[in-house]
């Protein structure tokens, strides 16, 4: 048996028997309005399970659960039923040993399926195969932690099939309402210039779908009356929906899956393709049958292009069709509860045209940033392979622009809608006019398997740089996670690609399948660029010249603060002005909240770090003079500017910030916001300050004079520079314990457990304290990872360096010490934080450190915030256990001019192939449990030095080395 993460695959071959212990309500429930309702979700995965010849066992407690499912005939689904009030006082495991025994399956061969901790840990004990956790309420956590192999958040993510999944695909095979917002989000297609959501091409946005098309790098600002201000916020901004399709046959309403019986439902997202893939069969009210496929893709050859082929196919009937086609421009930014309150109209219509027979163009703008986004849409009609010119009506509305036509179908027969959208802006390059691009490249496209063959063959191309080959360890009971990689692989190259290398975007913490966060640009680069480093560093400097091009804003923003230097933005958008929202809306409370987390001046580091480190990997010495190079000068000199010399420490300090938890904004029943001497932001102000000393060391002497003037920076401010590195404050508190602000250890502990039993699902304590009237800031705890963050940064050497420099202790127990104290204090509010945890816990506590790994590698899969995923994906967690996975198994890491290589293969894994670019080479990386062997595939180039396990090596260009694993 195999569990795929959102999709636990039960096969008959390794499952013979599924032993579900869940709160009756799952299946059926008794209301006072309505009887008793049946709830179809768990019924279905029963009944899929009897389909493939899997035993099913049912454990219920209490007379009245068992008679609801009895009446209703649930009951009798189940091969066995266990009646667990007839085991009080007995251990938990003994009612599923019990329903073993009845079904004569041994328990390594039944799978659990639980919904309390108790149950899991009962399943867990008792040495089950599998035991798949049910969560509805935030608590996957605690699931996992007791014992929970997996855990799914819908009865869908369990499938019961005779093939062992594939590696390539995500698969859902219902239609479920409830989570169609995450499927769209999961299934948004796109090419690192324009993206669209995965909503079915009828869908409008309402309760249940929210098509959205986003340009990279589109945004506008509006302004709201709000709690008694004038709010202003730059939004990534919802184009028009050229998806929009809908049909009807004869007279009937329009479809809609709601208002149909679905036969069979199937929905892939093909990764290895990048196409979306759907098709249904259904039946509607007047008995008709018929089935509707869908091919979907946003080119990734031809970056302005999206493409549908859409088919129905009459099974049992004859009619007319009523097909309307267009683009949507009515459109208004919705797709992000919190911002709900907010003015969300942001296009003007300019104008709506039909093209020629078939074709369709509208182009808006957007009302404050004038962006003009032009789109032309071609709908072609096809019938047994031919071509059927049919007369169309024209549909126009402001914002909108359309045709209408019909077709007959006769039993058997099939109709084939391609549709072709063409996008453009105002922005783009090597065009006259947006508008007559669009309209040209609509007129030159090909069909949609010409236009669909390139797009394969560029994501064949892309996945030969990209891809990571992982291969199990084993037989038996695994996740899926080949796919889940691929999954978070492929949303970050939906995001960023080879297309993006031209445009002037940052990478948003949610890509652009989504409005959380507005579209906004966070420090969450710093867990994406590894990865993109070391396959694609041209994407890496592209993503970089974003703050490059906004160096100026950040230093009139440090101006403006009365500091010297570059202060970047805490959430970046167009202009690189701070975006962060002044208030939030607490839903709990229903309070507007200051929102002061813009003092998270640490991503001014972490822009410093993410240059330094495409510099370590690419040695573009080119870069660095003319931007890099700048950038890290300026953040250095921001340090150097905020931070005070305290006398009477006779140490240097900053004041008034705050460090990557969230949840701290200021001292408790402080009148101003913002924490003293953050532990994180202060050691990383020293990194900076020393890497831009090395910055102006390497740089070659006449760039190294021209920015001394021109900045200028005088010798006097860089000595300042070596002096604040020599001489800054950490606070510490306990035993070795790195205060995470200066005062940490006055605050009050927090009654964990307590919080927990009261809210069940904690990841947003600063809500849950506010809607109490009381403060995150009085308690130790945290949303994510903050002092720990220093160890996921930066290897054990490097903080002895650090540490040593500033004259304070550090050895390597540090590490381990620090995290004991600070892991059971989080409630890992951001998904961030799993990635984190992971790696800071990977040597001392693999188990906890799987854990988390398994939580993050799932957090959008599974929509383990239980809500935030239907807005966009989390990239940051994506890239990072991607990251994650490169770093634990490899041990890659560059030092100096070193590339270092200190492998190791989790048991988990029998193999691993990935290839990686490196200074100019691409190396071939093969790690087996014996042998790790480097084949370099250019020869000719010049040598890289090359250590494995410590001992270094010359590497010449195209040759391979096999280093031995031993044993
Ligand atoms: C986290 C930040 C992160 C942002 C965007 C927040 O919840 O606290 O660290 O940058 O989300 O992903």
């Amino acid at each position: 048996m195999t569990a795929t993460g959102a999709i636990v695959t039960l096969s008959p071959r390794d499952c013979e028997a599924v032993l579900f212990d869940l709160d009756s309500a799952y299946f059926a429930q008794r209301s006072e309005q309505h009887g008793i309702e049946i709830h179809p979700a768990a019924v279905d995965l029963v009944r899929s399970l009897r389909a493939q010849a899997i035993g099913t066992a049912l454990l219920f407690s209490g007379s009245d659960a068992g008679a609801v499912l009895e009446a209703v005939g649930i009951a009798a689904l189940f091969d066995v039923r266990v009646d667990r009030t007839a085991f009080k006082g007995k251990p938990a495991t003994e009612a599923f040993l019990e329903a073993a025994r009845q079904l004569r399956v041994e328990p390594p061969r039944a799978v659990v399926v639980a919904d309390t901790v108790g149950e899991i840990e009962a399943g867990h004990a008792g040495w089950f195969g599998l035991v798949i956790g049910v969560d509805c309420t935030g608590q996957s956590w605690a699931l996992r932690e007791a014992g929970a192999d997996a855990v799914v958040t819908s009865f869908a993510q369990i499938h019961a099939t005779s093939e062992p999944p594939s590696a390539w695909v995500l698969v859902y095979e219902d239609f479920d309402p409830a989570r169609e917002g995450i499927r769209e989000s999961l299934c948004a297609l796109g090419n690192g210039y324009f993206e669209t959501r995965g909503a079915v091409p009828w869908a409008r946005a309402d309760d249940i779908h929210y098509p959205g098309t986003y340009v990279a790098g589109g945004y506008n600002r509006l302004r709201t009356d709000i709690a008694g201000r004038v709010v202003e916020n730059e939004d990534l901004v919802n184009f028009p929906n050229w998806l929009a399709l809908g049909f009807r046959i004869a007279d009937e309403d329009w479809f809609d899956e709601r208002n149909v019986r679905i036969l069979s439902f199937r929905q892939e997202l093909d990764l290895r393709r990048g196409l979306l893939l759907r098709s249904l069969r259904v039946e509607d009210g007047q008995g008709r049958r018929s089935t509707l496929t869908e091919r979907r893709l946003i080119s990734l050859a031809d970056m302005h292009l999206g493409a549908f082929e859409l088919t129905l196919t009459a099974e049992n009937w004859s009619g007319s069709i009523t097909v309307r086609s267009g683009i949507d421009g009515r459109v208004v930014n919705a797709g992000a509860k919190l911002y709900r309150k907010f003015n969300n109209r942001h296009l003007e219509p300019l104008s709506g045209e039909i093209l020629g027979e078939d074709g369709v163009c509208l182009v808006v703008r957007t009302s404050q940033s004038k962006l003009q986004v032009a789109e032309a849409a071609r709908t072609q009609v096809f019938k047994a392979g031919e071509r059927v010119d049919v007369p169309r009506v024209k549909i126009e509305e402001p914002g909108y622009i359309g045709q209408a036509f019909g077709v007959e179908l006769k039993p058997g027969e099939t109709l084939v809608l391609e549709k072709l959208a063409s996008l453009y802006t105002s922005r783009d390059r090597a065009i006259s006019e947006w508008s007559l691009a669009a309209c040209k490249a609509m007129a030159r496209a090909g069909r949609f398997g010409e236009v669909m063959a390139d797009h394969v063959l560029a994501w064949r191309h892309l996945w030969q740089r990209f891809d990571m080959h992982l291969k199990p360890a084993g037989h038996g009971v695994r996740l899926n996670a080949p796919m889940m990689f691929r999954l978070n692989m492929f949303h970050l190259l939906q995001a960023v690609s080879p297309n993006s290398i031209d445009l002037d975007i940052g990478v948003p913490a949610r890509g652009w399948t989504g409005e959380a966060y507005q579209g906004h640009i966070f420090w969450d680069e710093l867990f994406i660029f590894p990865f993109l480093n070391f396959r694609m560093p041209e994407i890496t400097r592209s993503l970089l010249m974003y703050r490059y091009r906004r160096l100026d804003e950040a230093r009139a923003a440090a101006k403006n603060a009365g500091f010297q230097g570059a202060m970047f933005p805490w959430q970046s958008g167009s202009d690189g002005q701070e975006e962060t929202q002044e208030l939030n809306l607490n839903p709990r409370s229903q309070r507007w909240v200051p929102d002061n987390t813009y003092l998270q001046r640490h991503v001014g580091s972490a822009i410093a770090y993410n240059v330094w480190q495409y510099f370590q990997v690419t040695r573009d010495i080119e870069f660095m003079q003319f931007a890099g190079a700048e950038l890290m000068l300026e953040i250095a000199r921001f340090w150097a500017s905020i931070a005070c010399f305290n006398e009477e420490r006779g140490r240097y300090e900053i004041r008034g910030v705050m460090g990557p938890d969230e949840f701290h904004e200021g001292y408790p029943d402080a009148p101003t916001p913002g924490l003293d001497n953050n532990a994180y932001t202060n050691l990383m102000a020293v990194w900076v300050l020393r890497r831009a000393l090395d910055v102006l060391d390497l740089l070659p002497d006449l760039r190294r004079v021209e920015l001394m003037r021109e900045l200028p920076l005088s010798a006097e401010e860089t000595a300042r520079w070596g002096d604040i590195s020599r001489r800054m404050f950490v606070p510490f508190h306990g035993d070795g314990i790195i205060s995470q602000f200066e005062g940490y250890e006055t605050l009050a502990e927090l009654d964990w457990d307590g919080y927990r039993k009261r809210y069940g699902n904690i990841q947003r304590l600063e809500l849950i304290l506010e809607a109490e009237n009381d403060s995150a800031n009085r308690y130790k705890l945290s949303k994510q990872a903050d002092v720990l963050m220093l160890f996921y940064l930066f290897s054990a050497e490097e903080l002895r360096e650090l540490f040593t420099r500033l004259g304070y202790p550090f050895e390597y127990e540090t590490i381990p010490r620090n995290v004991a104290y600070y892991d059971p204090r989080s409630s890992h509010g951001s998904t961030l934080s799993r990635v984190v945890h992971a790696w800071v816990l990977a040597r001392s506590n693999r188990p906890r450190a799987m854990t988390y790994f398994a939580e993050a590698l799932q957090s959008d899969l599974s929509d383990i915030q239980q809500g935030t995923t239907a807005e966009g994906v989390h990239l940051g967690a994506m890239a990072g256990t991607v990251d994650l996975m490169q770093r634990v198994t490899t041990g890659i890491e560059v030092t100096g001019d070193v590339l270092r290589l200190n492998p190791r293969l989790p048991e988990e894994l029998e193999r691993l192939d990935l290839r990686i670019r490196y200074r100019g080479h691409t190396l071939d990386l093969h790690l087996t449990r014996d042998a790790l062997t480097v084949h370099g595939r250019e020869p000719g180039i010049a040598p890289i030095r090359l250590a494995f396990k410590d001992e270094i090596h010359d590497f010449a260009g195209g040759s391979t080395r096999v280093f031995d694993l031993g044993k």
